[in-house]
């Protein structure tokens, strides 16, 4: 008798343990189904690169002076300036311009100290080759317009899905007062505090002018 109790007292203890173990289960299950989906259908769908992201440069060489400041510039020596000089004119005469993008970090200093501006970041982020070779891009190659999210009509662009209002996948008909699950940069700046000013001279002297007077 004593061990059909037991039997039974075990029996209702792991039916008990399984149903708690199932609700746990089930409360994660239904917790996430409240939650916005967070997977972007690559390649069908993309995100918009934020408009300062440092994607595959662009060369004008046309606007090349060929003053190989880029070079000197690059952390790695990368960018190849290939001139001659020409010695009826004493000018440089630019032959070919390329760089590595198998070796390039993206830093964008060659961009940033360009005198000619003619080196600029696209959005551009889809490098993938077979040939590590093929990375090296040449002047024709740097200078193909860049390719944009927006403008491509095979891809439904996206936007950071973290900015979008809750249970909202779509960006496109969401309304502009519509609250959104995440703050922007430009809101975040806003919440912090004020930076703390560095004295100004006149402010440092009077200071200094009534300690003087207090001794
Ligand atoms: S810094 Fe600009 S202008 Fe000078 S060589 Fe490099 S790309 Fe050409
Ligand atoms: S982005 Fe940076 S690493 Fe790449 S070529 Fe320019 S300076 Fe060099």
């Amino acid at each position: 008798m004593f061990g059909f109790l037991k039997q039974v007292g075990d029996y209702t203890r792991d039916a008990v343990d399984a149903a708690r173990n199932l609700a746990q289960g089930f409360s994660v299950t239904f917790d996430h189904m409240k939650r916005r989906p967070v997977t972007v259908q690559y390649p069908y769908e993309k995100l918009i690169p934020s408009e300062r992201y440092r994607g595959r440069i662009h060369y004008e060489f046309d606007k090349c002076i060929a003053c190989e400041v880029c070079v000197r510039v690059c952390p790695i020596n990368l960018p190849v300036v290939d001139w001659v000089m020409n010695k009826a004119t004493k000018k440089k005469e630019l032959r070919n311009y390329s760089i590595d993008f198998g070796v390039c970090i993206f830093c964008g200093n060659c961009v940033e100290y360009c005198p000619t501006n003619c080196l600029s970041m696209t959005e551009e982020y889809e490098l993938a080759a077979f040939d590590r070779h093929s990375l090296n891009y040449d002047n024709v190659a740097l200078g193909r317009l860049p390719t944009s999210v927006t403008t491509d009509p095979s891809v439904r662009p996206l936007k950071e899905l973290v900015y979008l209002p809750v249970g909202e996948i779509d960006p496109h008909a969401v309304a502009a007062d519509r609250p959104r699950a995440g703050q922007l940069p430009a809101q975040v700046l806003e919440t912090l505090a004020p930076p703390i000013k560095a004295p100004t001279k006149n402010e440092g002297q009077s200071t200094d002018d009534a300690e003087d007077s207090d001794a």
